[in-house]
């Protein structure tokens, strides 16, 4: 049976109407890569998004807006962006018990940022204002999200070069945040050449892997990028089954 990967929404207020969503390229990509996935609600009651949780197999953290800075101490500067702590509160939650459980879990740019929150690292909150690069690592409005924006170097030894097969690749890339302190249990796998972090992954050998970069977006155009999904699945599905 396929396994079971639940996915936390995004949430879009439009007057009195709330949606929960969830980008297609990601759905499609598990999908693809032989998962089954689902979407997950926000704002439900903490035993209600147990409940949930306790059925999945693995979990994929999606990108968005920003993280609220409070969850890793700090205030909110000028150059902070969209915030959704209604969002922050269910992954937060769902990200502590997964940590806590091992559950695998995939997080792609906020989810990379969300994951190392999570688990007590930090983030810049504005490349531009806090870093400096030559790289433009935000999205510019117009460009196609498959764009490749800068290259990343890849740890050898790492579960990321095994399932993209290679230590360098040119990626796209969407985020204007990006992690500043490591969260205690994980390490930097992959770097853009301004060394802005692209990849982190669990010290202890389990599957947590968090990428700044978008394979989901890149899954037609280099055959590679499918090999990360692919990667998270087995994974899941060797989790499922030594845990039955
Ligand atoms: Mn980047």
């Amino acid at each position: 049976m396929k396994p079971l990967i639940g996915i936390p929404t995004r949430s879009q207020v439009d007057g009195d109407v709330t949606r929960y969503s969830g980008l297609a390229t990601y759905t499609r990509a598990l999908d693809l890569a032989g998962g089954a996935p689902v979407l997950i609600p926000l704002a439900l009651d903490e035993t209600t998004l147990r409940v949930i949780f306790d059925r999945l197999d693995g979990l994929l953290f999606q990108g968005g807006v920003d993280v609220h800075p409070g969850s890793y101490g700090e205030p909110v500067e000028n150059y902070c962006g969209e915030i959704d702590t209604t969002r922050d509160a269910t992954e937060l939650m769902l990200l502590r018990w997964a940590l806590a459980e091992k559950k695998p879990m995939l997080g792609i740019c906020r989810g990379i940022q969300m994951m190392n929150v999570a688990a007590g690292g930090s983030l810049f909150q504005d490349i531009p204002a806090q870093l400096g690069s030559p790289i433009q690592h935000q999205h510019v409005k117009g460009n196609p999200y498959n764009l490749r924006a800068h290259t990343i170097e890849i740890d050898p030894q790492s579960k990321l070069a095994r399932a993209l097969g290679t230590t360098r690749i040119e990626a796209n890339s969407l985020h204007h945040q990006s992690l500043k302190k490591i969260a205690p249990g994980f390490h930097v796998v992959a770097r853009a050449p301004d060394g802005v972090i692209e990849g982190i992954e669990a010290d202890d050998g389990h599957f947590a892997l968090g990428l700044q970069f978008h394979p989901e977006w890149m899954v037609d155009d280099d055959a590679r990028m499918i090999g990360v999904f692919q990667a998270f699945v087995q994974a899941v599905e060797h989790d499922a089954r030594s845990t039955e």
